[in-house]
């Protein structure tokens, strides 16, 4: 029984085949630095404009306005920070949620000891804000607002359009987190009205260490990274050509293949939600029903501790999350789960499973089977 189920697919997934054929050159052959004029240089440069459009074209943006950065915690820093540093004449009042991702909660308290003003809205029992208290936060001195696109433990998908609206009437700067959402959503940036949007490599079958920062033209955002002119001026440091060509291939498979596998994903998370629901009496599903990432299962499992069934099913060779992976190892109930008000007891009984492409209607079987069998084990101890 050497079963092997992965269903953290949120905290990061593995490369795909087609991604990681396209990055091998990149790693010895074609070493070139994209900055030389000859030959070995050119041709990486014109592949990471190649990979630039890529992502671009998945996110209806124009190539120009997409910034190649380390990750998804670099893109977030960067535009809550450059927003912040370059606007500072105009205001020091920031927006923001409870529910975001550390990336950008820990560079909202940076911003504050720097005198910038955070105000961070709270969201209702499914994880929403509320658009009416959005509208009375904003003040003659409010620069910018930063809501992430869909949240990472329980999936849920925030109201990023009329968001985008609301900013745009008060002519304030709107940034989206939309690292989990990127690949799983589709996402268009001019049709959404953002004007920076973070993502990342590694959530979306492409490699780590890598990420991506949508700069809408014409936005006025300070640098995080100073030295040489690469990415346009913007974020200076010899290009990761493997990393990009990765990430491009990984964007433009992602929306190639997007409606086959998002409808196969939807099914399987249907599934699994009604058959814990119909097999497991005393749970609770935490997240939105309908508005939510179509790969996040996030269970609170009355009376049962989550590290414990999370080790169980780890014996059985399913991984799965208590949380999100940052905060897997550590004993602070989830902020995300406190703000949607559940109480400790219930966020320690709660694991989150994040679907993938490779899952099948098997696994899910199986995991099911071996939930049902712990959950009533550790209930009756
Ligand atoms: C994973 C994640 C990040 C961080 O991305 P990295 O590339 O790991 O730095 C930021 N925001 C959200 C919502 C994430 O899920």
């Amino acid at each position: 029984m050497n079963k092997n189920i992965y269903l953290d697919h949120a905290a990061t997934t593995y490369v795909k085949k087609e991604v990681l054929n396209e990055m091998m050159p990149y790693f010895s052959k074609k070493f070139g630095n994209p900055s030389a004029i000859y030959k070995l240089g050119d041709e990486n440069k014109n592949i990471v404009n190649l990979a630039r459009e890529r992502v671009a074209r998945a996110l209806n943006a124009k190539p120009t306005e997409i910034y190649f950065t380390g990750c998804g915690s670099e893109s977030d820093n960067w535009a809550l920070k450059g927003i912040a540093f370059a606007n500072k004449d105009k205001g020091n009042h920031i927006i923001t949620t409870c529910i975001e991702h550390a990336a950008i909660l820990k560079s909202c308290e940076f911003l504050e000891k720097l005198g910038f003003e955070i105000t961070y809205l709270s969201v209702d029992k499914y994880g929403r804000i509320d658009l009416d208290e959005l509208k009375n936060t904003i003040k003659e001195t409010t620069i910018l607002i930063s809501v992430m696109f869909a949240n990472n433990e329980i999936g849920t998908i925030e109201p990023v359009k009329e968001i985008a609206q609301i900013a745009k009437e008060h002519n304030i700067y709107f940034h989206t987190d939309a690292v989990q959402a990127v690949g799983n959503v589709k996402i268009d940036v001019k049709e959404l009205g953002v004007d920076m949007l973070s993502l990342s490599g590694h959530k979306l079958y492409g490699p780590k260490g890598i990420g991506a920062l949508y700069i809408k033209e014409g936005t006025n955002i300070e640098k995080l990274i100073h030295g040489g002119g690469q990415e346009l001026g913007k974020r200076a440091g010899t290009e990761n050509v493997p990393s990009i060509v990765g990430l491009g291939k990984a964007m433009e498979i992602a929306y190639r293949d997007f409606d086959k596998n998002n409808s196969k994903i939807l099914a399987l998370r249907e599934y699994f939600i009604t058959e814990v629901e119909k097999r497991i009496p005393d749970v609770k599903l935490n997240g939105h029903r309908k508005l939510r990432l179509p790969g996040n299962i996030n269970f609170s499992f009355n009376g049962v501790d989550g590290g414990t069934l999370l080790e169980m099913l780890n014996l059985h060779g399913i991984s799965a999350s208590s949380g999100s992976a940052c905060s897997a190892r550590n004993v602070k109930p989830s902020h995300v789960l406190k703000a949607i008000g559940l109480d400790d007891n219930t966020i320690k009984s709660s694991l989150r499973f994040s679907l993938g492409v490779e899952n099948t209607k098997g696994d899910i079987d199986y995991v099911l089977t071996i939930l049902e069998k712990e959950v009533y084990k550790l209930r009756k101890i």
